[in-house]
């Protein structure tokens, strides 16, 4: 057995942010277009009826982050027989107004393909910014332009890495950890679009391909894991995982734990350690938090210093008392689990791979899977997978500053 130590870490003090709702207040603002722009030379083909104009509205905008200050946006052309003109526009929090930061004119010919632009934003820092596309209609008599619906974006770009392949990591009930990871990690990737947060995901179905092999659990594609953060430009590595009882961990060492208990433990990497923004570190206890706190709402055993709070308790901030229900199992006051090897570094291999690069990582164990209630719950509850997605998506937005989902949709 390999030796390791632990670390733990002190919850850093941010400040918890409020829950507000995710839709926010339509602006008044006013979308300028210069007076030089010629019409649409394509008529529209469909006819109003009378009396009416047919609203044309640019519903959704999809983003992806380029660089710390770049991101690209699109949209479709869809309406184009409807639209002279486009305009993409970016919302200036401090001015508290929208503003266009390009014009695209039709073509006039629907369905041909996407407009794209990359913006250059104001700073390199980790922002929420929203965007929205606005039009001016080809034939004013026959339509009526309204404002794009915003969507948020941001220069945050998270690596999500559904654990192992196939159905590997049995429990009960026809639980399968690869399974349960996976649709976890599909919502997630929903839930962080939604928030400006763009996602690579190591796998989408249920087998892997990475560093030039398939479903191997072993040696170059656990590296290739953890080395997929850097080389698709992410902030953040994720690892997410069900966990398995010492007993029943296929000869992988695992940190004891009660049988009768379901606890969240949540490891970082070095580079999450010592970043000194603590950013990482924040987003992982948030993790731990969330789940832990999650799980005893739907009825999935957790620790008697938890079941013993009220329903309504919330935990004054993230710092020293929450973490005790995490990691009960390690025997000490819980924290953020810092695992590492004799040499320093980090014990998981797909942490190591990351931490090699520079980018920091978090590996999340949200339950223990060889505990038969919380398979039992998985299985039969087919929203449990959406509210770990959204536990895990809120924990990464709010330790960004960013607005997030409230709840499951
Ligand atoms: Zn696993």
């Amino acid at each position: 057995m390999m030796s390791f130590k632990k670390k733990f870490i002190a919850g850093t003090a941010a400040a918890v942010m409020a829950c507000s709702a995710f839709a926010l207040p339509a602006s008044a603002a006013t979308f300028i277009y210069p007076s030089d722009i010629p019409t649409s030379p394509s008529a529209p083909s469909e006819t109003p009826s009378a009396g009416t104009k047919t609203s044309v509205q640019i519903k959704t905008v999809t983003f992806s982050k380029v660089s710390s200050n770049k991101i690209k946006l699109a949209w479709s052309d869809a309406k184009d027989a409807q639209v002279r003109l486009y305009g993409l526009q970016r919302f200036n929090e401090s001015a508290g107004k929208w503003q266009t930061i390009v014009t695209k004119k039709s073509d006039g010919i629907a369905g041909n393909g996407k407009y794209v632009y990359t913006d250059t934003l104001p700073s390199s820092s980790p922002k929420q910014y929203r965007y929205r596309v606005c039009v001016k209609v080809s034939d004013t008599n026959k339509y009526e332009a309204v404002n794009g619906v915003s969507q948020f974006a941001s220069n945050i770009k998270v690596c999500l890495d559904p654990g192992h392949f196939r159905s590997k990591n049995g429990g009960t009930y026809g639980y399968s950890e690869a399974k349960a990871m996976l649709s976890v990690a599909t919502n997630m990737q929903t839930y962080l679009k939604k928030g400006g947060i763009d996602v690579y995901m190591t796998r989408t179905n249920d087998n892997i391909t990475l560093g030039g092999s398939t479903n191997q659990d072993d040696g170059n594609q656990l590296n290739a894991r953890g080395h997929a953060a850097y080389y698709n430009n992410c902030d953040v590595f994720i690892s997410l995982h069900s966990n398995a009882n010492s007993e029943n961990a296929n000869n992988c060492d695992t940190i004891h734990q009660p049988t009768a208990l379901n606890k969240t433990v949540v490891f970082v990497n070095k580079v999450a350690y010592n970043q000194s923004s603590g950013v990482v570190v924040n987003m992982a206890n948030r993790m731990g938090y969330n789940i832990t706190m999650k799980n005893k709402e739907l009825g999935i055993p957790t620790c008697s210093w938890l079941r013993a709070r009220p329903t309504t308790y919330r935990l004054p901030n993230y710092g020293t008392d929450a973490f005790d229900v995490y990691n009960e199992s390690v025997k000490k006051k819980g924290k953020i689990v810092f695992r590492m090897l004799t040499n320093g570094d980090d014990y998981y291999a797909v942490l190591r791979a990351a931490a090699e690069d520079g980018v920091p990582g978090i590996l999340i164990e949200h339950s223990f899977h060889t505990v038969p209630s919380y398979c039992y719950a998985f299985m039969n509850n087919s929203d449990v997978a959406k509210h770990y997605a959204l536990c895990d998506a809120r924990a990464i937005g709010a330790a960004y500053g960013f607005k997030v989902l409230k709840s499951i949709k």
